[in-house]
């Protein structure tokens, strides 16, 4: 996919559907050439100047008029992917649009790959690949506070954290391999001393990114909470109420097993993937045999359970079975059907944060909310703002990696054993920070990266 980056590419890039204007796009060195084929500027303006919007014409060869359009060309360098680009402001509907598109590829253009322009960004050196992974997050963050954090790796905060470690690595590597050069000198101890706290202080710093992972992923791709508990307790109304108050439901996915809802929604502020485990009442039905072990796998997967019991009747055997399912560090007892009474809390219950609620009448749900909103910042702190986190988990991986390979470095230092030993991990570590960065990248994870994009990004 990489090699025949001379074509000149095209693609809408605007959302499918009707909209007030659409977006054809162009990248090559063909670009200037393809648009002056078809697009006379009123005033009839031949020459036109870059970052310039036009107002004309669009036709076809044979004189047809395709749409009146806006065009403009950014010359290279200064443009998205360092190529001439072209963009057609036209009408948005999909017909108009498939027909420029359709003249351009006649013209010599070819229908652009998902991710295409994106991809000839980073190959031409505009941007890093953790950068131009971050386009794809901007584009799909479902809630501000992801998509600062997606906005704040487009921008570099992460690469340049990277840099920061590629940097003082290679310097580590230049002192370990002039070492090399005199095999029977041995390091003196304070060097050695100041390679060992060196190579520390950046696995210290490695650390501290490593540990943003979870509240990363958290802000990226939404909590997961499961709304659990025997037959009958309120589930479905739970969830049900929860959707109704959502500002936002982002998508409807029905789960990969036909058993299992989920709703990706925003509620106060935070992106939420909400998991009903209403039709698969039978299957996770605790008093079935191997109903707890089914049920305490279905739990385990998840951020936060919503452990929902009638709250205005006795606890059964049924109750504790869901609760033994539980793992109280992440529950939150949900008392439900208050408006019929309340009954006291066996033990075991009592310990867990709890809310009383009436999904019917929908009151105390926002307590509830609340409850889950906090359970939220405390996994992912009040960072997203200033600290650079890493939500992806390549660079999770890769990083690890990183970090253990200075750890062995340190090692061969204080065992004191040859230079080229030290000097092999400190490369592996290298290695595996250009991974996040694209230096050292293989083909099949640019590949795999860039197939995430949409058509015309
Ligand atoms: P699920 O089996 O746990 O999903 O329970 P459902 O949501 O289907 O609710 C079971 C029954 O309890 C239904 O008849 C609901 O109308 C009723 N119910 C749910 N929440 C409340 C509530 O807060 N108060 C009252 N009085 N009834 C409720």
């Amino acid at each position: 996919m990489i090699i025949d980056s001379q074509d000149t590419i095209v693609a809408i890039a605007t959302a499918p559907g009707e909209g007030g204007i659409g977006i054809v796009r162009l990248s090559g060195a063909g670009a200037e050439q393809l648009l002056k084929e078809y697009f006379i500027a009123a005033g009839s303006e031949a020459l036109l100047a870059s970052h310039r919007l036009y107002y004309g014409h669009f036709r076809h060869a044979a004189g047809e008029l395709i749409d009146e359009v806006m065009a403009v060309i950014m010359r290279a360098p200064r443009s998205y992917t360092k190529e001439d680009v072209v963009e057609v402001h036209c009408h948005g509907g999909s017909v108009v649009l498939r027909r420029i598109v359709d003249l351009f590829i006649d013209g010599g253009a070819r229908l652009a790959r998902p991710g295409e322009f994106t991809l000839r960004a980073f190959l031409n050196g505009r941007i890093d690949l953790a950068r131009a992974e971050a386009v794809i997050d901007v584009i799909r963050s479902r809630s501000e506070a992801a998509c600062r954090v997606a906005l704040g790796q487009m921008e570099g905060r992460l690469s340049r954290q990277i840099y920061g470690f590629r940097d003082n690595i290679s310097d580590l590597l230049a002192e370990v391999e002039a070492g090399i050069d005199f095999p029977e000198e041995e390091l003196p101890l304070a060097d050695r001393q100041r390679l060992i706290t060196t190579s520390s202080n950046i696995e210290q710093q490695m650390e501290v990114l490593l540990q943003s992972f979870e509240s990363g992923r958290l802000l990226r791709d939404g909590l997961s909470i499961l709304i659990f508990g025997k037959p009958n307790v309120g589930k479905s109304s739970l969830m049900n109420t929860l959707l109704g108050e959502a500002r936002t439901i982002v998508s409807d996915i029905p789960g990969t097993t036909r058993d299992i809802v989920e709703e990706n929604l925003v509620l106060k502020g935070m992106p939420l993937r909400l998991i009903d485990t209403a039709g698969v009442r039978q299957t996770i039905d605790p008093v079935e045999v191997q109903g707890v072990q089914r049920a305490q796998a279905k739990v385990a997967g998840v951020d936060l359970v919503l452990l929902v019991v009638d709250g205005s009747q006795p606890f059964d055997e049924d109750d504790r079975k869901a609760l033994q399912a539980c793992n109280p560090a992440r529950t939150l007892l949900v008392l439900n059907k208050q408006d019929l009474g309340t009954s006291s809390l066996p033990v075991g219950f009592a310990t867990l944060p709890a809310v009383s609620i009436s999904a019917r009448n929908a009151e105390g749900v926002d307590t509830l909310l609340d409850r889950v909103v906090n359970f939220f910042s405390r996994d992912s702190g009040s960072e997203g703002r200033e600290t650079t986190l890493i939500s992806d988990r390549r660079h999770r991986e890769a990083l690890l990696l990183a970090r253990n390979s200075l750890e062995l470095f340190r090692l061969t230092v204080s065992n004191e054993q040859p230079s080229e030993f030290g000097a092999l991990e400190l490369r592996e570590a290298l290695q595996a920070l250009g991974e996040i960065t694209g230096e050292t990248a293989p083909e099949d994870i640019l590949e795999k990266i860039f197939t995430r994009f949409c058509i015309g990004k």
